[in-house]
């Protein structure tokens, strides 16, 4: 069966495909390089003896969309990844993410709505809970209003999902990925930062091999046991596999409704401090840090109830905190050798 997956050299993209394709589905990547580049392809051979279709193509030219669905009539379900999605930038540029993140999910619902059936599936992030104020978080916690453009494209682009399944074919399944995280275990494919990372991990891994001089943990006066904010980690191959398997749900019509939302996380909230420490422990390196003033936009805590992941999905993360820092610290070891 072929699958479409947009984004699907970056980070998240590329180990669902290696998932993917383990599993035996052809793929077809639709990846504009923005964000990633086409060495990724040699990753996924060198991990699964297969090589993907790859179409170098921006999401954002219609025409190009809808000249890739009449080659590709056969498409059994599209994972959707491509996207901007640094929150910093999006502050200071909204409209590169109001149009790259709305119009290539409208071209893409557009096409799809034309076939007798659809199978979606969107990546969306625990961003669009805010500061939820119960922990962990269900899929019933009330959205709040979005802290960033980012955030706001993730829940627009929930409502346009919904609002499409409403009235056609398509079946969806929206995914909010709490915080991804390590690398796969051979270190072919991995995360891939572009200057300085704003994610806590690549920023950590980056200063474990000296590129960094030290970390800023910013703020140790939360309230949290430590002071520091909490987060869920999810290892991105198990992020990878939960995609696998809701396609799995969609193509076999096991959807219990035409969207259906899934938390993705752990369940466990680990602290930076805490973080800090599990890297020390997985590397033998001591980590130079010291603490700086909050960071605007960070909310204090959010981790996951998975509950309805594990019961509906039949999915669960099976990674640890140790096993996750360790994959991302082979695999900055192995880019910067
Ligand atoms: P990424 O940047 O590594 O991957 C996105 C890929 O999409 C890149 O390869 C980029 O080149 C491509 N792309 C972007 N715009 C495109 C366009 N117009 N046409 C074609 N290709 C385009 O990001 P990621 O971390 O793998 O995230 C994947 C998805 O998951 C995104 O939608 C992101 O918002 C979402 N998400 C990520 C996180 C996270 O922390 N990584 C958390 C929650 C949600």
């Amino acid at each position: 069966m072929k699958v479409l997956v947009t984004g699907g050299l970056g980070f998240i993209g590329s180990h669902t495909v290696v998932e993917l394709q383990n599993e035996g589905f052809e793929v077809v990547i639709i990846d504009n390089l923005s964000n990633s580049s086409e060495e990724v392809l040699k990753g996924i051979v060198a991990i699964t003896g297969k090589t993907p279709i790859f179409e170098k193509m921006d999401l954002r030219e219609k025409p190009a969309v809808q000249n890739f669905f009449k080659k590709h009539h056969d498409i059994a379900g599209v994972i959707h990844f491509a996207a901007s999605k640094a929150v910093g930038e999006s502050v200071e540029n909204p409209l590169l993410y109001y149009e790259n993140n709305i119009s290539s999910l409208v071209y893409i619902l557009q096409e799809l709505q034309q076939k007798p059936e659809a199978n979606f599936i969107f990546s969306s992030s625990c961003t669009v809970y805010g500061q939820a104020e119960k922990m962990p978080i269900t899929e019933e916690a009330p959205l709040q209003k979005a802290l960033s453009p980012y955030g706001a494209t993730k829940q627009m682009g929930e409502d346009i999902i919904t609002d499409v399944a409403k009235v056609t074919n398509i079946n969806a399944i929206l995914l909010r990925y709490f915080n991804p995280v390590g690398a796969h275990p051979s270190a072919e494919i991995g995360e891939l930062p572009i200057g300085v990372p704003q994610n806590l991990i690549p920023f950590i891994t980056q200063t474990g091999i000296g590129m960094r001089a030290e970390l800023a943990v910013y703020g140790d006066d939360y309230p949290t046991p430590d002071g520091t904010c909490i987060r869920d980690y999810i290892h991105v191959v198990d992020l990878a596999k939960a995609h696998v398997v809701a396609l799995q749900r969609l193509i076999n019509k096991k959807n219990a409704t035409k969207v259906e939302i899934f938390n993705l996380g752990t369940g466990t909230g680990s602290s930076v401090l805490e973080v800090i420490n599990t890297f020390e422990k997985v590397s033998g390196k001591k980590l130079p840090y010291k603490i700086v003033s909050r960071r605007e936009g960070d909310i204090t805590s959010a981790y996951a109830n998975t509950d309805r992941a594990n019961t509906v999905l039949g999915w669960k993360a099976q990674s640890t905190l140790e096993h996750s820092l360790s994959s991302a610290w082979k695999w900055e070891q192995k880019i910067r050798s």
